[in-house]
């Protein structure tokens, strides 16, 4: 059988590591991507389980030696895929999940079309920034610099979601890992053929409901949360001005 690359993206702190996380304990046969990266670990993350850290001279020493599918700048940060987890999933035969930013997923996606790519939302600024304080909280760092700065490009990354094939709000957490399992699994039953018991068509329907163009309704209040305007241009939306929930 052979393995389906999806690609997910979000603005930083909209939940997608922790999507994964749990869309990993409820369906096997999913591997996910390690990247390589020149930001210092944080928290509780640990070489080789995140990510592979290391420094920008030897990063850039791997882009020329060709070791990555895609790489990008993110937040002043270098990071990137290396074509070897690929190649690795494949020979298992299993999915693969790479977590990367919207710049490296363009690049993916020209590279291998055929990519399932699915787009993370947080439900709203306020939403956003209290995980994202939490996180950092939970990690003993507080940079509020360092949060609005996240916070300001998660528009800009947002307005990039019609590049995407699904998109998950998530909202409530059970739901969202809910979706991205239907997500898979009905990828799955397409590309593959694989069977999906009884609960097959219930999977089918949470999934299709997630597909971009079944979206519009439903994004509707997050894109307008986040300033961005379906049609008549954007928004400047200030985020220091959004009041917290607690
Ligand atoms: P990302 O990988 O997108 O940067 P994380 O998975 O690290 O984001 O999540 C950011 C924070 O939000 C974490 O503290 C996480 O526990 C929390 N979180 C994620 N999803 C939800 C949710 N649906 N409801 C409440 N908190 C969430
Ligand atoms: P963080 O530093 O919060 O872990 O990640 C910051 C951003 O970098 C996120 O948008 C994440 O998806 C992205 N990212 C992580 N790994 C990669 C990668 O290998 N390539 C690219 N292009 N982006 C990545």
């Amino acid at each position: 059988m052979a393995g389906i690359l999806f690609i997910i993206s979000a603005p930083s702190g909209s939940g997608k590591s922790t999507l994964v996380s749990e869309l990993r304990k409820q369906v096997s046969g999913v591997d996910f991507a390690i990247s390589w990266t020149t930001r210092a670990p944080r928290g509780s993350e640990e070489n080789g389980r995140e990510y592979h850290f290391t420094s920008r001279e030897e990063f850039e020493r791997m882009i020329t030696e060709g070791v990555f599918l895609e790489y990008a700048e993110v937040f002043g940060n270098l990071y990137g895929t290396a074509r070897l987890s690929l190649d690795d999933a494949r020979t298992a035969g299993h999915d693969l999940i790479l977590d990367i930013d919207v710049q490296g997923a363009a690049q993916v996606r020209a590279k291998l079309p055929e990519a399932v790519s699915v787009f993370v939302m947080p439900p709203n600024p306020r939403v956003l920034r209290t995980r994202l304080r939490n996180r950092s909280r939970a990690e003993g760092v507080e940079n509020e610099e360092e949060l609005f700065r996240r916070l300001r490009e998660a528009s800009k990354e947002i307005e990039n979601y019609r590049d995407y094939g699904y998109i998950l709000v998530n909202d409530i957490l059970d739901r969202a890992v809910a979706q991205l399992e239907a997500i898979v699994l009905a990828e799955r039953f397409y590309r593959n053929g694989e069977t999906i018991a009884y609960r097959s068509r219930r999977v089918l329907e949470v999934a299709a409901a997630c597909l971009q163009a079944n979206s519009q309704e439903r994004l509707k209040p997050v894109l307008e949360a986040f300033g961005i305007a379906g049609t008549s241009g954007q928004q400047e939306l200030k985020f220091e001005e959004v009041s917290d929930d607690d």
